[in-house]
């Protein structure tokens, strides 16, 4: 997947032809718009999925589960239409504060889209035993009656030969009314596309919901933190990930070069220890990696600080939660279609990553 010198905008214009009449007659093609909820088990690659479609790294996706906690916009613009995605969490049982507001919140992306696609994965253990797993009926379940749904079998590069799939396909075709059902490999980027085309004939007639160039509603300040978070769940223990936190305290743009501060919240005072390691060699390491990525969004040289703080039980506190990030009111409102409020928009998102970052 190119990470980097993504391809020069191509803003979603007609392009000019030759006249002829028959050509300056010719009716606009309908353009649709709308936003659609990724919904499905942690770890089914609904963040690879989005990666994929965006063809940047903008998700984080990691192979500990619960790995996304925020509703990302990815936008994908093609010709005559325009899908913002919302990435949700994941259900789970929620074992704390933070797991509930996580599961709210994809109950939320379901109720508020113009299309759910509902992901679920296969491997060839369970292709074998063909069946339905009892965590997606229930999270189905919390798709709206007669909302547009699409189901995706996600990682199907697992099963072999591909006749094994059929008995899975034809079990979730049976649990509910859906568009479509569409068997993908979000790692290797195969069937993606026509969940683009499925979804596009779904959604509302209507003019774009953001700019074509716009990959994400989110400020540069987010995504920085989500790599730095990104990477302690790479190379920490299996404790650790859960209770991390990322907050940016600075983000400076220089002339040479734009200077970020973060703070990684653990849960513990021994955590800490972990994450900075031996001499700080795992901080560095984390820090290193994450600028990198860093540098690579922005299209800037920059220089990361990294702190580490014990913030004991924040995802359990109401008050550390909304600090952080995780209990700010509502859930994002579906965008509006109107101008004055396009403007408004635009202007609280300033800063959020285009296609061209460099
Ligand atoms: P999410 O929790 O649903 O967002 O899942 P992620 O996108 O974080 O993916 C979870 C894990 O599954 C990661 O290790 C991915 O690399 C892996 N994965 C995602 N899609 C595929 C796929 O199509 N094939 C295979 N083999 N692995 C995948
Ligand atoms: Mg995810």
């Amino acid at each position: 997947m190119p990470s980097s010198a993504p391809p020069t905008p191509v803003p979603a214009k007609r392009v000019e032809r030759a006249s002829s009449s028959a050509d300056e007659t010719r009716e606009p093609a309908t353009f649709r718009a709308g936003t659609v909820a990724l919904l499905g088990r942690p770890n089914v690659g609904k963040s690879t999925l989005l990666n994929s479609l965006l063809g940047e790294r903008i998700a984080i996706t990691s192979h500990h589960p619960q790995t996304t906690r925020d509703r990302i916009a990815g936008i994908v613009t093609k010709d005559d239409v325009q899908l913002v995605f919302l990435d949700t969490p994941g259900f789970h049982s929620a074992k704390n504060r933070l797991g509930e507001r996580m599961n709210e919140l994809a109950k939320q992306a379901a109720a508020d889209c113009d299309v759910a696609i509902f992901m679920t994965d296969v491997d060839a253990k369970t292709a074998q035993s063909g069946g339905v797993r009892p965590e997606d009926e229930k999270i189905l379940a919390t798709i709206p009656a007669g909302k547009p749904t699409l189901i995706v079998l996600n990682k199907v590069d697992k099963v072999h030969p591909k006749e094994l799939l059929f008995p899975v396909l034809e079990a979730y075709s049976k649990l509910r009314d859906v568009h479509a059902l569409v068997p993908v490999s979000a790692l290797k980027g195969s069937g993606v596309e026509r969940i683009v085309a499925e979804v596009g004939k779904l959604l509302p007639e209507g003019e774009h919901l953001y700019d074509a160039e716009e990959i994400s509603d989110k400020p540069l300040r987010f995504f920085v933190a989500e790599f730095v978070r990104e990477q302690v769940l790479k190379r920490t223990r299996q404790e650790v990930p859960h209770g991390v936190a990322v907050t940016v305290e600075a983000f400076e743009d220089g002339k040479k070069q734009t200077r970020i501060a973060v703070t990684v919240h653990v849960a513990k005072e021994s955590h800490k220890g972990i994450i900075i390691g031996d001499g700080g060699k795992m901080l560095r390491e984390i820090g290193t990696a994450a600028r990198k990525r860093a540098e690579q969004l922005l299209g800037a040289k920059v220089h990361l600080e990294t702190w580490v703080k014990a913030n004991p039980r924040w995802f359990d506190d109401p008050k550390q939660l909304a600090e952080l990030g995780y209990e700010e009111g509502a859930p994002a409102k579906r965008p509006s279609r109107s101008g004055p409020n396009k403007k408004k928009k635009k202007a609280a998102r300033a800063g959020s990553p285009a296609r061209n970052p460099r």
